[in-house]
């Protein structure tokens, strides 16, 4: 029988972290930081609950790959640069194959984002994964919620609705091909933190914020706290490569509405486009001008003929859903 401590050593510890902000581990009762001088701690904290966020017989390697990759991707949606993490774990047993290969997705996307974990808690119950986050960026650059002004374009990186796509094919709502199903799902279990293009859009963007329940009801949260409203685009809204050849109805729901995308929705003013791009192409990362920032309140959606579509758009609520 595993113990906790044995847990903790064999599959989440490391021997050493070679970065000289982290001056202690795991081991002992408190990590300890040195965050760079003159920076400006970030920190977030996201819950993935069994069942909730995911399926209880969700593969354990992309399973440990997305509860970070959620996290990672509030740190982008900052603009704020990875350095650490703590990782809170309820487990109904000690599966030592279920463990190797959730270690091995959760640590595999640490390694590539230098985003080191450096304690946690472990005790026995039902499977919930808890990660807070910590990451840096120079103070008075943060990509904050509340800082979108009227005239600023709207952007989306990379593309959107596949994942909630994949969704509608494991609902059977949608029929997909065994190779698009998979290519779909992919999106939906290997979210991709947009970590480099967050930081290239420091000094560019004006506010921010990572999609994880649908861009319209995204993109509120940054209408109501910048007390400002948008038009979008519908027929410009990036849609994924297996969405892409579903039909316009599908297409613009999932856009709109689809969940689990983890793309940047940011504003930066019109005269910054070009800044925009470049930090983009920097980033290796696509970016699509989907809108702009208007005075008043709410969103209002536009075809490309400049006609109000009227579309339900509902970002998705854990407490509407029994
Ligand atoms: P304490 O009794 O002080 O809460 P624990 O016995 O729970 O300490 O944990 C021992 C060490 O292992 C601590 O440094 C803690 O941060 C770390 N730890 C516990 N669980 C995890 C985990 N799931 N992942 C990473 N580190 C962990
Ligand atoms: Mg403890």
């Amino acid at each position: 029988m595993l113990s906790e401590f044995d847990l903790i050593k064999r599959y989440f510890a490391r021997h050493s972290i070679l970065d000289s902000r982290i001056a202690l581990g795991i081991g002992d009762d408190c990590a300890l930081l040195n965050p760079s001088p003159g920076m400006q701690l970030a920190i977030s904290s996201d819950m993935l609950v069994s069942g909730r966020h995911f399926f209880p017989d969700a593969d354990p390697y992309t399973l440990g790959h997305k509860c970070l990759a959620v996290n990672l991707s509030d740190l982008a949606a900052m603009g704020a640069a990875p350095l650490a993490f703590t990782l809170a774990l309820s487990l109904p047993e000690a599966n030592p194959d279920w463990l190797a290969e959730f270690s091995r997705g959760l640590l595999a996307l640490s390694d590539e984002h230098g985003c080191h974990l450096i304690g946690g808690d472990t005790t026995k119950g039902p499977l919930n994964i808890c990660i807070t986050i910590f990451g840096e960026l120079p103070p008075g650059t943060a990509l904050r919620r509340d800082a979108a002004k009227v005239g600023d374009d709207i952007w989306v990186s990379g593309t959107l609705g596949d994942a909630r796509l994949a969704l509608a094919g494991y609902w059977n709502e949608v029929r997909l091909s065994t190779s698009e199903h998979q290519l779909a799902a992919t999106r939906m279990h290997q979210p991709i933190p947009r970590i480099a293009l967050g930081m290239a859009l420091r000094g560019i963007a004006h506010a921010a914020l990572d999609i994880s329940d649908g861009l319209a009801g995204d993109l509120g949260h940054i209408l109501e706290k910048s007390s400002v409203g948008a038009t979008l685009f519908v027929d410009r809204l990036p849609a994924g490569p297996v969405l892409h050849k579903q039909s316009q109805d599908l297409r613009r729901q999932f856009t709109l509405n689809g969940g689990d995308d983890y793309e940047l929705c940011f504003t930066a003013p019109a005269s910054r486009r070009q800044d925009v791009q470049t930090a983009a192409a920097q980033a290796s990362t696509t970016v699509t001008h989907i809108g702009h920032i208007v005075a008043g309140a709410g969103l209002r959606l536009l075809d490309e003929q400049g006609q109000t579509v009227f579309l339900q758009y509902k970002s998705f609520d854990h407490f509407a859903h029994p």
